[in-house]
């Protein structure tokens, strides 16, 4: 049974995508949207906020059926990073336990570059990414003896979106795709 602050969620993006609007606009209301889910931390069930022993977890928590938006929790063990990556489309994060560190990239004449500080985000506090905005980075888990959680809402369904893992010596990027840890997608 889904929670009532995820249903209400899902029915705010859902609405921000259905009316004629731009990425700004979009990402206003999932922002303000965002806000308000990650204010309380009382409704992700225990399935979604499990970390693996060496792998931070994505867990799908909704996928549009037209495919225009999903909903994933993300799921950070103790210490846990993921490479730096792009989305090549709109994210927007909001910090629900714990914590984490992300650190933007940009890709300029010389290469990858670290763009501005590394940034931490704690419970409550609301981020996006999107290639207009800035798409490159880095997080991790703020904590090195605990678990951080935070929501993610993507404009596709991320899991199945082919996006980029960049090589932090070289700037090389090759393609993946995510998929979701609790979803066994077909072959492709
Ligand atoms: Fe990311």
């Amino acid at each position: 049974m889904m929670s009532t602050a995820l249903s209400h969620f899902i029915q705010q993006v859902d609405s921000a995508l259905q009316e004629p609007s731009n990425e700004p606009m979009v990402l206003a209301r999932v922002r303000a949207a965002m806000a308000s889910l990650v204010a309380q931390d009382n409704w992700l069930p225990d399935a979604f906020a499990q970390p693996h022993p060496e792998f931070y977890q994505q867990y799908l928590l909704h996928r549009d059926p037209a495919g225009r938006f999903s909903v994933v929790s993300f799921v950070w063990g103790p210490g846990q990073r993921t490479p730096i990556h792009d989305h090549m489309v709109w994210g927007v994060i909001g910090m629900l336990r714990g914590s984490e560190y992300s650190q933007s990239f940009r890709i300029g004449p010389d290469g990858l570059r670290a763009d501005g500080e590394r940034e931490q985000l704690h419970p409550g506090d609301v981020a996006a990414v999107s290639p207009s905005i800035g798409d490159i980075h880095q997080v991790s888990n703020a904590h090195d003896d605990r678990v951080s959680i935070s929501i993610h809402a993507y404009g596709t369904d991320i899991g199945q979106q082919k996006r980029h893992v960049f090589d932090p010596l070289t700037g090389v990027r090759k393609e993946f795709i995510s998929g979701y840890a609790n979803v066994c997608e077909a072959a492709q």
